[in-house]
């Protein structure tokens, strides 16, 4: 079987007392590869090989230009290896291979171009001052970053963190989610074959509490922590950052509303709903996973989006026809089954959907009639399950949407201007998608309120957590 190697100090390793993990296809239910699995004392090793390359090595001592060229090359490597790199986030968590070919792999390319470019264009801020000094911004990086990941989007997500990292000057220390494994180790062999120097990028495998992951929290030579992941894991890392003061950034949970109002496009409403909450399974943070609907057209809505639902093809992750894949785990799919099992029991209905008959699939599910207090409403059940409510005014929609902890992103849907941006305004989240889900700028704020996260990355949110500003302030001409 293969092994998922560590990647420390630009070297492939296994553990010291080699100790390993499996790590299981979903859909086959079987182990497909073999992951050194890591402890304190890797996650030791990989910071001291990252301190290291930070403290001594060219990585941050470099221009902006020659560091970008790197990541460029990575970016382009990224590319050429993309039927590894899909299949591995594929075989690991079960995402149909048409999300992690055609989006996943293409947009983790993306993320170094673009901030290897971002850096280079927004390293400088200067200000001249009125009283004869002259003021300027150097945007130092902040020194050893670790990077702890989720296994929804594999590559993407570790992307989206360590090419921010890298781009400022930081060296990194990633540890990827336990069930997802195969890529990370992929990207660290190409980061060297682009020229990234030894240590620059190390990545470690483990589970968080106990282990590789609280090591990294509580380990006082990182100078930032970037974590994605559950909200009750962000508690934990906040408690064990504290100690060191580590600055933090946090993408945590999320119950995304999706307000679909009677004077919206319904074609567009419903096909985008779909996606919102079905794509990958349901198991993405953004999801929306709670959907209100305006009375005069909940029914209409609600035929198109049912018969939708139930018309995604669900099967082998593999096959580039299929749409919905199983559920990333054992463990994942018997919570998402204990909510649907707990639906009748707290006043809903299963318009659609359940758990599949095979494996570790759960079908596109619509519930309804849940009370505002019901679980399924209120907690992130990270699964295909869309709980949809109706509502008679938009003050009425605004506050079912912001009765929640959480505040990722929500969606609106109409085609009256004023409204969209009103609504907007009103909503708590971090993104408010109108007429669309998805999209993204690398330029804008990601992030959330409440529950959600602390803090914000991307563009220049993402320089500010991974580098330490200096005010360098000169006296040019004192006399005037
Ligand atoms: P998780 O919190 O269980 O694990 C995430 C990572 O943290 C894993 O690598 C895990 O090993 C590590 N970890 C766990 N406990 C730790 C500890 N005490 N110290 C250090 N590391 C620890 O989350 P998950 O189940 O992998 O991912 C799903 C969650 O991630 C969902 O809640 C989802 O909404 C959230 N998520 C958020 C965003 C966002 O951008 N806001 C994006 C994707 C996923």
């Amino acid at each position: 079987m293969n092994l998922i190697p560590h990647v420390i100090d630009g070297r492939e390793t296994e553990s010291r007392q080699s100790s390993r993990f499996s790590t299981v296809d979903p859909y086959t239910r079987r182990p497909w590869a073999e992951v050194a699995l890591g402890g304190r004392e890797e996650a030791g090793l990989a910071v001291t090989a990252a301190r290291r390359a930070f403290d001594e090595g060219p990585w941050p001592r470099m221009g902006y230009a020659e560091r970008g060229a790197i990541l460029h090359r990575l970016a382009d490597l990224v590319e050429a290896n993309i039927d590894e790199l899909s299949l591995a986030d594929t075989t690991d968590m079960g995402k149909p291979v048409s999300d992690t070919r055609g989006k996943d792999v293409p947009r983790s390319a993306y993320n170094f171009r673009f901030f290897a470019d971002h850096a280079r264009l927004s390293a400088a801020e200067a200000l001249p001052m009125d009283s004869g000094h002259h003021a300027y911004t150097r945007f130092e990086p902040a020194g050893v970053v670790a990077a702890i990941a989720p296994w929804n989007f594999p590559l993407m997500l570790e992307t989206w963190k360590i090419a921010p990292a890298l781009a400022w000057g930081n060296t990194v220390v990633l540890k990827p989610a336990e069930q997802t494994p195969a890529s990370a180790s992929l990207l660290a062999r190409l980061a060297l074959e682009a020229g990234m120097p030894p240590g620059v990028l190390n990545v470690v495998h483990g589970y968080g509490p106990g282990s590789v992951g609280e090591a990294l929290t509580r380990d006082p030579r990182v100078d930032r922590i970037t974590f994605t992941g559950e909200s009750a894991t962000g508690r934990a890392i906040a408690g064990a950052a504290a100690a060191n003061l580590t600055p933090v950034s946090f993408e945590l949970g999320g119950k995304g509303a999706n307000l679909v109002f009677a004077d919206a496009d319904l074609d567009l409403a419903a096909s985008w709903s779909i996606k919102a909450i079905f794509s990958n399974a349901g198991q993405v943070c953004l999801a929306g996973s709670r959907l209100f609907v305006q009375r005069e057209v909940y029914q209409e809505f609600l035929d198109r989006f049912i018969a939708a639902a139930e018309a995604l093809v669900p099967g082998d992750p593999k096959d580039p026809a299929t749409q919905l894949g199983p559920l990333a785990s054992e463990e994942h799919y018997a919570k998402v089954k204990a909510y649907l099992d707990g639906v009748p029991g707290e006043g809903g209905k299963i318009a659609t959907g359940g758990v599949g008959a095979e494996g570790l699939f759960v079908r596109p599910t619509v519930v309804l009639d849940a009370p505002p207090t019901a679980r399924v409403r209120r907690e992130e059940i990270f699964g295909p399950v869309a709980v949809v409510t109706p509502f008679d005014t938009e003050n009425e929609a605004v506050a079912a949407a912001n009765d929640t902890p959480y505040g990722l992103n929500a969606m609106v849907f109409t085609e009256n201007l004023s409204r969209a941006h009103r609504v907007s305004a009103a909503l708590k989240a971090g993104t408010v998608w109108t007429n669309c889900f998805f999209i993204r700028d690398l330029r804008a704020p990601f992030g959330g309120v409440g529950d959600s996260g602390l803090g914000r990355e991307g563009g220049t949110y993402s320089r500010e957590f991974f580098t330490e500003p200096k005010a360098v302030v000169m006296a040019i001409d004192t006399n005037r």
